[in-house]
């Protein structure tokens, strides 16, 4: 059975009725974030030129909301896209800068930041700079509490820069917030009877690992036990913690209709937060006079505070290096997997994880 230290089923943050569920899928679930994708994001140019971010809000559909663009306002958009580009620069710079990165990068939908900064074409590199700058190198300081030099690019490249008018926050086909919520959803698998859940219970006082062995509550055990957790917490930090950023979760009841333009706005520039969500333009939900905003503050994660949440692996040499040497402590457990963004210590998007779970499924299913 799944042992699971720390999970509320029914926790409604929200003061309507949105469903959150705890550690599974927590980083996307506390964000906006659509099965497959999040929606739509739209930034916004202060007059100070700091820079705010929208996302759109979301139109229903059976048996899903549909997270697909409906805005109604917005200045600029993140990932930055022609239009952000057109309100920033006068229509004749906007039109040669235009101009050059469709031609440079043909039949190209979106492009990374880093490949517009080493372009070779002065205007085009002068273009990635000004982006970069604005968009990138404060949010991301903000955000991993290192310089940008310094973070993985497969992180910064994860929001392109868009050469064409698409406003979403991802590209991808189908995007969707389920419509009840994901709670139902895991109510709904967890309802099986061939599955015990047990609460408020560390695997680690069931499960123990000795010379190559799985045991389970004292006996050897020769199922199958896929692991979802941290790989230093399951060797008790034999060669020291690994390291993850956290975040601190802030919910806030506003008493009005809406808080903000649109469900997620990004402050890369300004505050202590990276951005705040707000859960009624996903759900759809008609609540007068009474809304739920969620800020996220990026936080230092120290495995000894039960209070923090490791939500992001922080990818370098050192750290991929240790997650190695864990690793290879499991590579002789033949009847343990490891699975998901813990054990796996790798940045899954909610989509990507659900593929490899059930990949791992079908890879083991037979043994
Ligand atoms: N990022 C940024 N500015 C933004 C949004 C994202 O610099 O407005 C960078 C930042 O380094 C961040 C990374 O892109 O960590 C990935 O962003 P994403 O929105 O995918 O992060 P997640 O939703 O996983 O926290």
């Amino acid at each position: 059975p799944p042992a699971i230290k720390t999970i509320s089923l029914s926790l409604n943050a929200f003061n309507a009725d949105i469903p959150l569920v705890g550690l599974v899928l927590a980083e996307s679930l506390y964000h906006s974030t659509p099965f497959n994708t999040r929606t739509n994001s739209n930034l916004w140019c202060t007059p100070e030129n700091s820079f705010i971010v929208f996302t759109a809000s979301s139109t229903s559909t059976n048996p899903f909301v549909n997270a697909n663009a409906v805005h109604t306002f917005w200045k600029l958009c993140i990932p930055f896209n022609f239009k952000s580009l057109e309100i920033l620069f006068d229509e004749k710079e906007s039109t040669e800068i235009k101009e050059k990165l469709l031609s440079k990068y043909k039949d190209i939908k979106k492009v990374s930041i880093l490949d517009l900064l080493n372009d070779a074409d002065e205007k085009i590199k002068k273009f990635g700079e000004y982006v970069y700058n604005k968009v990138f190198v404060n949010y991301t300081a903000k955000q991993w509490n290192i310089p940008i030099e310094q973070v993985d690019t497969s992180v910064i490249n994860r929001v392109p820069v868009l050469l064409g008018y698409d406003d979403r926050y991802f590209q991808d086909k189908y995007q969707f917030m389920p419509k009840n919520g994901y709670n139902e959803i895991f109510q709904n698998m967890l309802n099986n009877s061939n599955i015990e859940v047990r609460t408020s219970v560390d695997a680690k006082d069931i499960i123990n690992i000795k010379n190559g062995e799985v045991f389970l509550n004292g006996n050897k055990f020769l199922g199958k036990v896929i692991y979802t957790g941290p790989l230093d917490e399951l060797f008790d930090y034999e060669y020291g913690p690994l390291p993850y950023r956290s975040l601190n979760l802030k919910f806030e009841d506003k008493k009005e209709n809406y808080y903000q333009p649109s469900s997620v706005v990004n402050y890369p520039n300004d505050n202590e937060y990276t951005r705040i969500t707000e859960f009624k333009y996903l759900s759809n939900q008609i609540i007068e006079g009474d809304t739920t905003i969620l800020k996220e503050y990026p936080l230092t994660y120290d495995y000894r505070n039960s209070e923090h949440v490791p939500y992001y692996a922080i990818f370098n040499d050192d750290n991929i290096k240790l997650y190695e040497k864990y690793r290879l402590k499991t590579s002789n457990i033949k009847n343990l997997y490891l699975c998901g963004r813990l054990a796996e210590y790798k940045y899954y998007n909610m989509d990507a994880v659900v593929r490899r779970a059930l990949d791992l499924f079908e890879e083991i299913k037979g043994e």
